[in-house]
């Protein structure tokens, strides 16, 4: 399941947007000002994130900004009212990777939100050969851990489970959204194969790689 941060100031517009995605199966947050996007990607991970460029508090463009500076770079829509090609342009070369101008059919957003999401996730495995964390590395090709020189077996879930730490370290991750990436169809809620799993992570590469955050899930220490 995708997590999309909406960043909106007016609600009609952000629960417009809301409820079109949790009906396509999206998981969302919604915020309304600039300092909120910074606080909110600080401690959970996105897959995306729609941004309108009028916020209250801080310029959108500056808040790509601060993201990407940060190597924050999952995709970001720009939702503008301004119909001004510059602003547009700004965004995009500014690091946003596409835009929408209001008022636009939910479509046509959901259409636009998919195929970021693609080739996000497409550019992500043709870049990626490894994904390093301190003396820990995941070899993408071999499927295989090394620890120092040590080399670590792990079977698949255990692989994709720490790749899915790997790509987002120091983000919170909850039950929820590892059991949605990792085995993939509806798991019973109240399993705890997640916490199973994390303890065999614990045991072959390191007792303090994976913390526990308390009431909310786990995170990959940096
Ligand atoms: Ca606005």
């Amino acid at each position: 399941m995708y997590q999309i941060l909406i960043a909106e100031d007016e609600s009609r517009i952000s629960s417009f947007i809301e409820k079109g995605l949790k009906s396509h199966g999206f998981m969302t947050v919604v915020v309304s000002s600039g300092a909120e996007v910074l606080s909110q990607v600080s401690s959970s991970a996105f897959d995306l994130m729609l941004l309108d460029l009028g916020l209250p508090d801080k310029d959108g463009l500056k808040v790509i900004e601060e993201l990407r500076g940060q190597g924050i770079n999952f995709p970001i829509i720009i939702l503008t009212a301004r119909d001004e090609i510059d602003d547009k342009v700004a965004g995009l070369e500014g690091g946003a990777d596409d835009y929408m101008t209001k008022p636009f059919r939910f479509e046509e957003l959901l259409a636009r939100i998919r195929l970021r999401l693609r080739s996000a996730s497409d550019m992500a495995t043709a870049n990626d050969v490894a994904l390093k964390v301190g003396d820990i590395v995941l070899d993408l090709r071999t499927r295989r851990a090394h620890v120092g020189s040590l080399s670590v077996d792990l079977p698949a879930r255990e692989f994709t489970l720490a790749e899915t730490f790997f790509r987002h370290p120091g983000q919170v991750l909850s039950r929820e959204q590892l059991l949605d990436r990792v085995w993939g169809y509806d798991y019973n809620p109240g399993s705890n194969i997640v916490d199973v799993y994390v303890g065999y992570l614990r045991k072959k590469l390191g007792g303090d790689l994976i913390e526990t955050v308390r009431g909310m899930g786990y995170r990959l220490r940096q």
